[in-house]
């Protein structure tokens, strides 16, 4: 019998709004403990939510961005349940009538193959607080400041089959998110959560196995390691005869391991109902036609375009267009050079080698893009040689000089005289008789040790092609 695994994902995402869903208070992440809280986020009684529209207008955003259908009219409802961190007793979130329903992104594998994942459901709802259990003190701290900082809910479709699939969707979710600007995404600081629904099933087969839901994937390397455990776990448990458990369990970082959460028996009764304080929400198509026209481009389209309009492979579009910043960063560089596809060369090697050494996005990056451009288009104009070039950058990048300031301060103009390269080929004839005569012999290879000679008598600035003629001719 042959077993496939299926995943379903549940993203939580906050969104970069000012402030929080029902109140005025702010969202900004890092003050200092209760300090942006109000009786409405802080649940007390008598309240009453209002709707923040920029929320709405995110939301419709996203669902457009992921093919969804809109609802013209959905409804919040009261998530029933008891925890320290959620000071009404309930969460508002959507649940029967959900804005988004039956959409899909496409995500393209390492092998280059490209799938189409369906997403469920986007919906909104509030976050709540953090506690912080302090073993050292036999109390627990609760921060109310995240309570009521407004989250899409994206429910996938239980479509992926491997974690390098589960993976690829997460990150193209999150890129996305961030090329509409509506989240950062950042998911070490958790304003993007994922929870990973597991099951294991004979291949084809109609019915889905019984699943397991990993909670706690704080990382992109967690969700990847974490699957790969419960896969293996779940196909020896059934290859041993033995029934897979509905629970939901936590990953522990430290051990690496799931360990169990809760079991079925214990899952939560939310006892949702609609909320009576909000009425239900009517999204007008004026609406949703502003928020068509304002769309950015998004990365499936940008990808055809650098394909189209720089003449990149696809390979490069796609890396290129994986993050905005990114693609923004090659289309500055590329403006300044002939050939687009040595600006996409730079980016993918050299400066991705940089900034992974230096920790560092390509936001921050050290060398600007319009910069690495003009350290192109030197190699493209013959005044520097590709090997400079790779010194040059490094110096660009730790004194933040330009590059026509480098090459200029340090002597690095290309020789391209040919007098002057022809001049020195002769003195390095005259000096090495013997390598002449066994290179006139028909040891060819030899041609590389003059060719180094000059270099070396150069300092390395020779323009290599001039050197390769000149050489071949005299010898
Ligand atoms: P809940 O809200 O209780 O977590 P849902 O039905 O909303 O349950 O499903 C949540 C997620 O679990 C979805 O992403 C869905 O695709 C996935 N899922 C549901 N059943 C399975 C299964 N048998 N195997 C893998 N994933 C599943
Ligand atoms: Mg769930
Ligand atoms: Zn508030």
């Amino acid at each position: 019998m042959m077993f496939e695994p299926v995943i379903g994902l549940e993203v939580h995402a906050q969104l970069k709004t000012k402030t929080k869903i029902f109140c005025g208070c702010s969202t900004k992440f890092g003050a200092p403990p209760n300090t942006h809280v109000c009786p409405v986020c802080l649940g007390m009684p008598g309240v009453l939510p209002v709707l923040n529209r920029k929320v709405v207008e995110y939301a419709i955003r996203m669902a457009l961005a992921t093919n969804c259908r809109i609802s013209k009219e959905s409804r919040f409802a009261r998530k029933n349940y008891f925890y320290p961190d959620l000071p009404k007793g309930y969460q508002i979130s959507q649940y029967e009538r959900p804005i988004a329903e039956h959409g899909h992104i496409h995500i393209t594998l390492s092998d280059g193959t490209v799938r189409k994942i369906g997403i469920t459901r986007i919906h909104m709802e509030e976050d709540a607080g953090k506690s912080t259990h302090d073993p050292s003190r036999p109390v627990s701290l609760v921060d109310y400041n995240r309570t009521g900082v407004p989250l899409l809910e994206i429910v996938s479709e239980p479509e992926m089959h491997s974690p390098e699939e589960a993976g690829a969707y997460l990150r193209r979710l999150r890129s996305i998110l961030r090329y509409l600007d509506i989240s950062d995404g950042n998911m070490e600081e958790g304003s993007f959560r994922c929870d990973a629904n597991i099951s294991i099933r004979e291949k084809g087969a109609a019915v889905l196995g019984t699943r397991t839901e990993l909670k706690n994937l704080n990382s992109f390397r967690f969700v990847e390691k974490a699957l790969s455990y419960e896969i293996k776990r779940q196909m020896e448990a059934l290859k041993d005869g033995e029934e897979i458990v509905q629970e939901t369990l936590l990953w522990d970082v430290n051990r690496n391991m799931a360990v169990s959460m809760r079991g079925k028996e214990e899952a939560h009764d939310y006892r949702y109902f609609p909320d009576p304080d909000l009425v239900p929400l009517r999204v007008e198509e004026e609406m949703i036609e502003e928020a068509r026209k304002t769309m950015p481009e998004l990365p499936d389209q940008k990808k055809k375009r650098f394909v189209k309009e720089y003449g990149l492979p696809e390979y490069d579009a796609g890396l290129l267009t994986s993050g905005r910043d990114m693609a923004d960063y090659f289309e500055a560089c590329a403006r300044q050079v002939k050939n687009p596809k040595t600006a996409s060369n730079w980016i993918m090697v050299e400066l991705t080698a940089l900034l992974n050494a230096a920790g560092k996005t390509i936001a921050e990056s050290p060398v600007a893009p319009e910069d690495l451009g003009k350290l192109i288009s030197l190699i493209e104009k013959g005044v520097i040689s590709g090997k400079i070039a790779k010194t040059v950058f490094s110096e660009m990048a730790e004194t933040g000089k330009t590059p026509d300031e480098i090459v200029g301060e340090k002597g690095l103009v290309q020789v391209t005289d040919a007098d002057e390269i022809e001049a020195v080929i002769d003195t390095i004839i005259t000096a090495h008789p013997g390598e002449v005569e066994k290179y006139r012999g028909g040891n060819k290879k030899l041609m590389g040790f003059f060719v180094g000679q000059v270099m070396k008598e150069t300092g390395g600035k020779a323009n290599p092609a001039m050197v390769n003629d000149i050489l071949r001719r005299k010898l």
